[in-house]
């Protein structure tokens, strides 16, 4: 396989769960087994099950190495990105290279759970420290409303994926996600039917999520912080529930509109289209936390919307015009 220039690597970004955090990011934009309503990465254009090296294993080892040998700083190095990183049948590999070669860092991934009831990929991932997977439907309906997965993935056989991860690490802490939508899965029926799934999957803790930055589609909304309230205490009576949403006000009717994607976007292109500007730059003249940014702008550097490029006070974006 010839090699390509991966650009995998990104960050380190600071983050209140895993300190300095390297994040590897192993899909092209934007293949996932899941096209979630909620992600912040926009739309799946790739929608797939398949594993296979979407970038070629050595190039990923190749720019680990060098941003490792520059950086001797960091906390965890996390899987995470713009699709589901279990689908790239090099993580293994990659794993097992962290292990050996930097035993003095931890390993974090984010999945969605979908790959996790398959021998393979619960092979791959012996080594890791912890997993942060999610799982945001307390039935099926919900699960194909919310996540609009790949066929032949169901919310049965994702439950028996984390099953099976538990039963193969039971030392590795698993923080559960739930992604709540108003409407969707956050009645009293729903906490119990979530309250009932992590009876038998007893991650650590749970960590309930909402809206806070726009997702694919316009009529996904935050959660007031009153029904997570009531959901967490719901799920609380069987395992440690934690709520992440940001979204700490009441949220009233006229206030809900979040902008898609694409205005997000068209924002920052707005503001890089007058001058190149670093992640810092752009969140003190937008207004979104610089640890916030680098990650958006990463994303749209994977969609070809902005290029990046060091320049004298640090990596520099400006819009990739076509
Ligand atoms: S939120 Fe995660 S799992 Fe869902 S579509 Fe986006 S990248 Fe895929």
């Amino acid at each position: 396989m010839n090699q390509i220039k991966t650009k995998c690597v990104f960050g380190p970004i600071p983050s209140r769960r895993l300190g300095r955090s390297l994040g590897i990011d192993l899909l092209p934009y934007k293949t996932c087994s899941m096209d979630c309503v909620y992600c912040e990465c926009g739309a799946t254009t790739v929608l797939t099950s398949e594993r296979k090296e979407y970038f070629p294993t050595s190039a990923v080892l190749a720019e680990l190495d060098a941003v490792l040998a520059k950086d001797h700083e960091i906390d965890f190095v996390t899987f995470s990105g713009v699709g589901e990183p279990t689908l790239h049948s090099g993580i293994g590999e990659i794993i097992r290279h962290i292990r050996l070669h930097y035993p003095e860092l931890k390993i974090c991934m984010l999945t969605n759970s979908t790959l996790l009831d398959q021998e393979s990929v619960l092979e791959d991932l012996d080594g890791i420290d912890v997993i942060i997977p999610s799982l945001d439907g307390s039935n099926e309906e919900e699960f194909l409303k919310v996540n609009r997965q790949e066929p032949g993935i169901t919310l049965a056989s994702v439950v028996s994926g984390l099953l099976k991860f538990r039963a193969r690490y039971p030392e590795v802490p698993m923080w559960l996600e739930i992604f709540i939508l108003p409407g969707v899965n956050d009645s009293v029926e729903s906490a119990e039917r979530f309250r009932q799934l992590m009876e038998k999957i007893a991650p650590e803790k749970v960590q309930l999520n909402s809206l806070d930055r726009p997702g694919v589609e316009e009529w996904v909304l935050p959660e007031p912080f009153e029904i997570l309230e009531k959901i967490a205490a719901v799920i609380g009576k069987t395992v440690n529930v934690e709520i992440v949403s940001r979204h700490k006000v009441q949220v009233k009717t006229a206030d809900r509109e979040t902008p898609s994607v694409d205005k997000y976007n068209d924002l920052i292109l707005k503001t890089l289209r007058s001058r190149p500007c670093t992640a810092e730059d752009l969140s003190v003249t937008i207004g979104i936390p610089a640890e916030r940014i680098t990650p958006h702008l990463r994303r749209m550097e994977r969609a070809g919307l902005v290029i990046s490029e060091e320049g004298s006070r640090g990596i520099f974006y400006r819009p990739l015009e076509r």
